[in-house]
């Protein structure tokens, strides 16, 4: 299993600074001198999972997300929408965050939202009640977002 947690550099019986090598003392987990190494570290760390594969899918998720936000408008529990237009607006059905079977087949969500897998041509889309209601501010940002996006295309 990989440790998550920074650990020191250890060197003899002295532990080191993992970032800038300067030597530590106190408790024995300590792994930074400093705070300034301690945000470096952890900067970094975000810089190198924020690119490649993960940036690639995340933004690809996050994309999925905004355009159901944007479709399904504040606080709609259920709406139908033509697969051309998901896909004119960028929507990628590959891409999901989970998926579920139950008797009704194979459901696909993105967050909140779920769909179930089958070749019609308008899809239905449910959003999980559990979760609160967007504030119409929330909204408003998804719709200047998508508005954006759709005059580029
Ligand atoms: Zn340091």
């Amino acid at each position: 299993m990989t440790n998550l947690k920074a650990q020191p550099i250890r060197m003899d019986q002295q532990n080191l600074c993992c970032v800038c090598e300067s030597k530590l003392h106190g408790r024995e987990d300590k792994a930074f001198c400093n705070y300034k190494c301690k945000n470096l570290y952890h900067a970094d760390k975000r810089r190198k999972r924020n690119h490649g594969y993960i940036k690639q899918t995340s933004n690809r998720l996050n994309r999925n997300y905004d355009i159901l936000c944007y479709l399904a408008g504040p606080n709609v529990e259920k709406f139908c929408v033509n697969r051309l237009e998901l896909s004119r607006l960028g929507f990628q059905f590959n891409i999901v965050s989970g998926y579920d079977y139950n008797k009704f087949g194979l459901k696909l969500n993105v967050y909140e939202f779920s769909w179930y897998m089958n070749k019609n041509q308008n899809v239905i889309i449910y959003r999980n009640k559990e979760q609160n209601d967007v504030s119409p501010y929330v909204y408003k940002r998804w719709e200047r977002k998508m508005k954006h996006k759709e005059s580029m295309t």
